[in-house]
């Protein structure tokens, strides 16, 4: 009787608690029913047992099956980060990976930046917990990994190109490892050949018809027939969202707002219109919002970069609208500039475009440029990014992994060859670190080869310059104070030069500026050697003619990785958000500019910058406009923060 009693009261119990189960947990169930719904789902085992038996793995499957999303945790669920082991996953874009982090540490049930995170440039949201890991910067992947996602392989951009051949190669030497190549249903078959014909898993994907229909004539405004073609869409199809490609934020805005002027001026005739931009710089919280459920009754229009193409999915798009272009970033070898330009896009990437109509039902794609134009204006598939960029930085990204054999590279399409040869061979032989060699070839450029040449040659003698006795401390540290100029230590090493070339490289000289004749001597054997060669790889010798905006632009180029920007403090680097110091005997340690470039980082006391050059951060972009957006530049002021008070000699320990 008792039994029965309490298993009823039991069973009360259960009711009530499922009455009041809380918001959180619903919500979870419904996320694990949308995880179900996916179409990786039922493949779960399949895949898991594909993994474990082959080291190299290429994954294709539409886009929005959930390869990003779903496969990782998998692979978590499956213990594979047993051990305190990780697993990285690279994205292209840096929206795509703090987009499907969040949602990812939200189906996992986690705070994002805790088990689940992502790391991009300017900004690592990960702990000592992190297990899995989305990043754009795949480059710098640490020795815990235990596998490593390539996603979006189809893009084809510098970094994935570069990492395929990295990760070919130290697949070799780490079997434990285990490397996806995740891709949306595009040339897989050329990954699996560059893997050494690794399997191919295939994603069956669910696709509904889409029809597609072109424009008769060309479209004169192309922005225009956007907002045309939504509102039509609008006003005479049935429910469905509406996704629109254009090709940045300048356009995106533009659109946005002739869509909701348009809607207001015609106020109730119309049923509610959900305008909903997404680019790359677009602020996390508004990102989020383009996949927050239409209400019933209104429509939402996505107005989107090619991210919406294949790294972003957005459940409930009908209708797609294409007005066929995007923006590529192209590279004038003549000039030497990379700029991004506004172009017709490939017909691989309009298929896709037109895919993301029939994810949830049959869908509709307009094309605002005509079929002729389709068939024979637009290239078949999108061309490597490594074939269309400024080959400088690839040579250097290579180098500074220490790969030095650049023709024996093994590049899924390998760049240019003459350009790289050339480029190669003019950086290999100069005996001096990459960035050094990167610097003195951008002297020819910015027409300072003459001062970059001493700088470089005073830096590789670098820190035996000063000479500090014990006795003489004050008297050494006015002399050093009285080799000071504006700009930096870069600035200061080749002051002391020349004054000591006017010196007819004079001992005595040394001597009463407490400068060390030996450390100068060899100083000067190596700038001997560098115009040496700089002949010999036709560089020609110029001097700016005491301009020194092109010198610290040269410096710039060559050591762009080593920026430091002023926070509380302290600096930051900009490439592992590092807190550092400017180390007290630098002359810009008590003026703290904004943005500095560093020649080195020397642990004593504290993190320090040794060698360190005020830039001003708009020559990022131009130096290296792959490496650097506007946007992370932004706080880019020449204003100086108030000065820090006393030198801290004694910290030098
Ligand atoms: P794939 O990588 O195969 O293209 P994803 O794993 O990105 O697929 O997408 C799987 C599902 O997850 C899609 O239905 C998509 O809408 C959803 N999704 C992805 N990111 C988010 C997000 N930030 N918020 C809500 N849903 C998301
Ligand atoms: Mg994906």
């Amino acid at each position: 009787v008792s039994s029965a009693v309490i298993m009823k009261g039991t069973q009360d119990e259960t009711e009530q608690e499922q009455a009041a189960l809380s918001q959180a947990e619903v919500q979870k169930q419904s996320i694990q029913e949308v995880r179900r719904s996916l179409p990786v789902f039922p493949y779960r085992e399949d895949l898991l047992l594909a993994i474990q038996q082959h080291q190299i793995l290429v994954i294709e499957g539409e886009t929005g099956s959930g390869k990003t999303t779903q496969i990782p945790q998998f692979l978590m669920e499956s213990g594979y980060n047993d051990g305190g082991m990780k697993i990285g996953c690279t994205q292209p874009r840096r929206v795509a990976a703090m987009s499907v982090a969040a949602r990812v540490a939200q189906e996992v049930g986690v705070k994002l930046g805790n088990e689940v995170g992502y790391s991009i440039r300017f900004e690592d949201c990960t702990s000592e917990r992190t297990v899995l890991k989305y990043m754009t910067d795949g480059i710098g992947l640490c020795l815990k990994v235990v596998v490593v996602i390539i996603d979006e392989a189809h893009e084809r951009t510098l970094h994935t190109d570069i990492l395929f051949g990295l990760i070919k190669d130290i697949a070799r030497f780490r079997p434990d490892l285990k490397v996806l190549v995740a891709s949306a249903t595009l040339d897989t078959e050329r990954f699996s050949c560059f893997f050494d014909d690794a399997p191919v898993f295939r994603i069956p994907g669910r696709r509904f018809p889409v029809d597609i229909f072109y424009t008769k004539a060309p479209e004169a405004d192309y922005l225009e027939a956007c907002v045309v073609s939504v509102l039509q869409i609008h006003v005479t199809q049935p429910p469905g969202d509406c996704l629109v490609f254009l090709t940045g934020q300048e356009e995106i805005e533009t659109c946005c707002e002739l869509l909701q002027e348009r809607c207001r001026r015609l106020g109730s005739k119309i049923s509610e219109l959900l305008v909903l931009p997404i680019y790359a710089n677009l602020p996390s919280d508004m990102q989020a919002k383009i996949f927050s459920p239409t209400p019933p009754g209104s429509r939402k229009v996505v107005v989107a970069t090619n991210i919406a193409e294949t790294s972003l999915t957005i459940d409930g798009i009908i209708y797609v609208i294409d007005p066929g272009f995007c923006k590529q970033k192209s590279y004038n070898a003549r000039t030497g500039m990379e700029s991004l330009i506004v172009t017709p896009c490939s017909r691989a990437s309009a298929n896709q475009r037109a895919g993301r109509a029939g994810r949830v039902a049959a869908g509709k794609c307009f094309r605002l440029y005509t079929a002729w134009a389709f068939k024979h204006e637009m290239e078949e598939s999108t061309v490597p990014e490594i074939q269309r960029t400024n080959l400088g930085n690839v040579v250097l990204l290579l180098k500074s992994l220490g790969i030095n054999d650049l023709i024996h590279f093994d590049f899924m399409d390998p760049p240019p060859h003459e350009t790289l040869v050339l480029l190669g061979r003019r950086m290999a032989e100069l005996p001096v670190d990459p960035m050094l060699s990167k610097m003195i070839l951008a002297s020819e450029q910015y027409k300072c080869s003459e001062e970059v040449l001493t700088i470089a040659a005073m830096l590789s003698v670098n820190n035996s310059i000063f000479y500090r006795p014990k006795d003489k401390v004050v008297h050494a540290d006015n002399a050093r104070q009285n080799f000071v100029v504006p700009g930096g230590d870069h600035m200061v090493l080749l002051n002391v030069y020349t004054q000591w070339l006017e010196s007819g490289y004079s001992t005595q000289w040394c001597y009463e500026n407490f400068i060390q004749f030996r450390s100068m001597k060899r100083a000067r054997d190596v700038r001997e050697q560098l115009e040496g060669l700089m002949d010999r790889i036709e560089v020609e010798v110029c001097s700016s003619g005491g301009d020194i905006v092109p010198i610290r632009k040269a410096v710039t180029a060559g050591y762009f990785y080593h920026t430091a920007r002023l926070s509380k403090g302290g600096y930051k680097t900009v490439k592992h958000q590092q807190t550092v110091y400017v180390h007290p005997n630098s002359s810009l340690f008590e003026e703290q500019p904004r943005w500095l470039i560093y020649h080195e980082l020397v642990f004593t006391t504290k993190e320090f910058m040794r060698q360190v050059i005020e830039i001003d951060s708009s020559w990022l972009l131009e130096v290296a406009p792959h490496y650097y957006k506007n946007k992370e530049l932004e706080d880019s002021s020449s204003k100086k923060m108030p000065r820090k008070q006393g030198k801290a000699k004694e910290e030098l320990g």
